[in-house]
């Protein structure tokens, strides 16, 4: 809880939790992973009762967290959220980067800026809080890295038991936040998705309640209050371009859903944003499958980026990335880790911003989708930059 006494926010419009496939209802109000179907489950609202208190110019009283948005989010019980104040992050102007990369209205969502310095706070902040909500004890995650040190943050905050499963060759930043949290991870010699598999032995086994991407319904409702803060930030414009450097793809499907339910609040009309998911070549499965038309993606055999945020070899959430992307009228792009490092260079020297790998692969997409024709010089990009450059030391 925040130091400063804030007003009480109103309570949560959540309906149910529906089946992303076959639109199956399941409660929102005991613990949930999948859907009977085995596909992510996602949350729905009363959209015209929570239009009563959540107006778009009625947040500035709220706290600056991502739980001003507390009308359409879950409900996180008598206690109140796990929160370290996530969220409400800058969406800064970087006019002389974009005229280097070529694109006049460039925007950089910073969220270097959140308590342990990447955006999987945002996601770890609401499923920790519902975790505690109802009644887990001993949380598990399979995690590339930066989702590791969140969830040992929001366990440690919550005083609840986290089990971490992390590949090897983790950022070593990634192992101290959790050391430091008190969740020494298990050091997994494999990928993101061998880190799953484990993890969810585990979880069976010993009846630990697992928070991995997608597998419980939450971290994608606060991911998805990127697109809420942006079209706050806009004074209920929306960026012509979003692109998302993507892994599991919680913040494009997050964002994706987030626009329905801002059209449905009234804060915006039915524009949308073209949704463009940036991935590395060397673990690029949306990519191949929104190339290749298909609606599922399969597994990136032997990935070979070293950016561990991009290096997600298995997406659960593929369905819903792929449809994101096409509903938007969007694309998908892959790009060098060379080049995304060169960006995070690029973006330190013309702007001071620091820049982790994964958002410099959305400012390196920016030269290839211009050449494509698949963006315009004119238009407004909002990029996001998901994490500090100070994870990420060489
Ligand atoms: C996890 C992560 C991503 C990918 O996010 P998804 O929601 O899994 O697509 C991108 N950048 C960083 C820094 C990350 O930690």
């Amino acid at each position: 809880m925040s130091p400063l006494a804030s007003p009480a926010l109103p309570g949560s419009c959540i309906k149910y939790l529906e089946c992303s496939q076959t639109g199956e209802r399941a409660d929102a109000g005991t613990l949930q992973n999948l859907s009977p179907s085995g596909v992510p489950l996602l949350a729905r609202y009363a959209e015209q009762q929570a239009a009563g208190t959540l107006r778009r110019n009625a947040t500035v009283d709220r706290p600056a967290s991502l739980w001003r948005y507390a009308e359409m989010l879950p409900p996180p019980g008598d206690a109140g959220p796990v929160t370290l104040d996530e969220g409400m992050t800058p969406l800064l102007a970087a006019p002389r980067l974009g005229a280097r990369l070529g694109v006049r209205g460039l925007l950089v969502k910073d969220e270097g800026r959140n308590p342990l310095g990447s955006f999987k706070d945002r996601g770890m902040t609401v499923a920790v809080s519902m975790a505690r909500a109802l009644g887990a004890r001993t949380l598990v995650i399979p995690t590339a890295g930066n989702a590791g040190g969140s969830a040992a943050a929001y366990a440690a905050r919550a005083g609840l038991e986290v089990h971490v499963f992390m590949p090897a060759d983790a950022e070593a930043a990634n192992v101290a936040e959790c050391r430091r949290a008190g969740a020494a991870p298990t050091l997994v010699d494999g990928y993101l998705n061998d880190c799953a598999k484990v993890a969810a032995e585990r979880a069976r086994e010993a009846g630990w309640f697992e928070l991995s991407t997608f597998k419980e319904p939450y971290r994608v409702e606060g991911k998805k209050t990127l697109a809420y803060e942006v079209v706050e930030q806009l004074g209920g414009d929306i960026p012509d371009v979003i692109l998302y450097p993507t892994g599991g793809g919680t913040g494009l499907v997050g964002m994706w859903k987030a626009f329905d339910e801002l059209e449905r609040l009234g804060w915006i009309g039915d524009e949308r944003p073209r949704m463009i998911c940036v991935q590395a070549e060397g673990c690029a499965p949306l990519v191949r499958a929104y190339l290749a038309n298909a609606d599922t993606a399969t597994v990136w055999e032997n990935p070979t980026t070293k950016v561990h945020g991009l290096r997600a070899p298995r997406v659960l959430a593929d369905r819903l990335c792929l449809a994101a992307i096409r509903e938007s009228h969007g694309t998908a792009v892959a790009v060098a880790d060379s080049d995304m490092r060169a960006m995070q260079d690029l973006a330190g020297a013309t702007e001071g911003l620091s820049v982790c790998p994964e958002g410099g692969a959305c400012l390196a997409a920016i030269p290839e989708l211009l050449a494509r024709g698949d963006l315009d010089a004119d238009e407004r990009v909002a990029v996001f930059n998901t994490a500090t450059a100070l994870k990420y030391i060489p």
